[in-house]
């Protein structure tokens, strides 16, 4: 399988790469993202197959049906990385909530967010690849608080990789900070930053670009890649477990096979949403993806309206931050594949310089047949989270909690529905602890033990030891010292 790039060619970079290159080098021509040249059919046969497969074993055959160019051993060692997960045999439970409405758990590994889905294994895997190349690699991540922590355990100690991760000092909650602050390996740095979330990412973008830092690079035979989901060594990890949330509704006997369900996916950079795309595309059976966004709603009103207009927005700092986000990178791959490289790099172009575009009537109806979209602020999650605990039972974090509202909204066959949930109640619990309790402003650690026994469930192990363990990582900078503290670093 041959990977090309969103934006077309410009002659001078090759005009198709294997995935192994795609993933250590991830930038494209004209400043686009790479895609698969041609999705796997997979279709019923192979979900007949696969009916009483395990995860690993659904993930194997995933995997082989793109003919990757990374060795079996490979593979088999980045999957082996879920054994680590709850319950090893079954690393993404998916229960019934209520009626036809399924939460499938994705948060259930080491950082308790379901950025570990993808980025335990990619560890492994680029790991390996720079390795065998004999190649270092630096990767820069900025995080508003789920990535960094997914980030540094899976590079934890991994050879030829280095990870710097910038975080907005004071912008994360405490057990996001913990998680990086406490992370000590020496191939990790840490650094917190004077500013937000949108400091942090333009800190990165100048860093990036700047000359000084690709030649020190170059002294120091480092070459850069990405962890985020535009790199598809993410979003290949990503079609997995919307394949196998469908088989557990037919092994739970929801449905039956070939029946049509809605995913339900709460999104920020379209990295999860685009998963289950590629799935449908391969032969899910869906009758539609619905995507939740929080007030923060660009993603609504592209597949409301056909237009994508940042041009009057700032972002909205919300309750649901991981979603606080306007430019959401991965609708570029949903454009190509529906609308084709030159029309997709005309779009992304009006975007950069005039910051909006704008679909035709025939390419909104293409979108519109694939995508529903709806949005909640803080109020309504507020609410959606103590009325599905008081008359469920069931606890969620605040991204999840929309997806209760887009499922009301945004269906129009009463077909079941797949909820996925992208972190455990704990990396949020004092936005939590206020929607059950009314508590404000509580500490992380304060929200945790109040939830924990309003709730009576346990605070997960990872998430407690958190508390005390010591501060590896105590750099908190201005953003203009980024540079020297990164070189310094490697
Ligand atoms: C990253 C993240 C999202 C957004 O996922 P995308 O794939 O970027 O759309 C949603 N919820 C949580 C909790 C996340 O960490």
């Amino acid at each position: 399988m041959l990977f090309i790039e969103t934006r077309g060619n410009d002659g001078s970079r090759p005009s198709s790469v294997t995935f192994s290159e795609a993933i250590l080098s991830p930038l494209c021509s004209f400043g686009g993202l790479y895609v698969p040249e041609s999705l796997p059919r997979l279709g019923e046969p192979f979900l007949q197959a696969h009916l009483d497969s395990d995860y690993k074993t659904l993930a194997r055959a995933v995997l082989t049906a793109f003919e990757l160019d990374i060795d079996q051993a490979v593979i088999d060692r980045a999957l082996d990385l879920y054994d680590g997960f709850d319950d090893p045999s079954h690393p993404v439970p998916v229960v019934r909530v209520r009626d036809d409405l399924f939460v499938a758990e994705l948060y259930r590994g080491p950082t308790r967010a379901f950025k570990d889905m993808a980025l335990q294994p990619f560890g492994v895997v680029l790991s390996s690849l720079a390795k065998a190349r004999d190649e270092r690699y630096l990767i820069l991540a900025a995080t508003s608080g789920d990535t960094g922590p997914a980030t540094l355990e899976t590079f934890k100690d991994r050879p030829n990789v280095k990870v710097a991760c910038l975080y907005p000092d004071g912008g994360t909650s405490d057990v996001q900070r913990l998680q990086m602050v406490t992370a000590d390996a020496p191939n990790l740095k840490v650094i917190g930053i004077h500013g937000d979330f949108d400091d942090a990412q333009s800190a990165l973008k100048t860093l990036l670009s700047s000359d000084s830092f690709q030649a020190r690079l170059r002294e120091r035979h480092t070459h850069l890649s990405a962890a985020n989901s535009v790199n598809f060594g993410r979003i290949i990890f990503q079609q997995i477990y919307h394949i196998h949330s469908y088989l557990e509704l037919v092994r739970q006997g929801a449905i039956g096979l070939g029946d049509r369900v809605y995913l339900n996916v709460p999104s920020g950079n379209f990295g999860n949403a685009l998963g289950g795309y590629y799935a449908m595309k391969m032969g899910l059976p869906v009758e539609k993806i619905l995507i939740s966004s929080n007030s923060n709603n660009v993603l609504t009103e592209l597949i409301r309206i056909g237009r994508y207009d940042i041009s009057g927005r700032k972002v909205i700092a919300t309750r649901s931050p991981a979603m606080d986000i306007l430019k959401s990178s991965n609708v570029e791959r949903v454009l190509y594949d529906l609308f084709g490289a030159r029309r997709t790099r005309e779009l992304m172009a009006a975007l950069d310089e005039r910051r909006h575009y704008q679909l035709t009537g025939e390419e909104l109806a293409s979108l519109q047949a694939v995508f529903a979209a709806d949005y909640a602020d803080d109020a309504e999650i507020d609410a959606c989270i103590r009325e599905t605990f008081r008359d469920h039972g069931y606890l969620m974090d605040p991204h999840t909690a929309i997806c209760f509202k887009t499922h009301a909204s945004c269906r129009d066959k009463s077909l079941p529905d797949i909820v996925y949930s992208t972190a455990e109640w704990t990396k949020f619990s004092p936005t939590i602890a206020h929607a059950l309790t009314g508590e404000v402003d509580s500490h992380d650690i304060d929200a945790l033990k109040s939830i924990s026994a309003t709730a009576d469930t346990p605070i997960p192990p990872m998430i407690g030891a958190l508390f005390d363990r010591p501060v590896a990582q105590d750099a908190v900078i201005d953003k203009e010292d980024i540079e020297q503290v990164v070189l310094a670093f490697i």
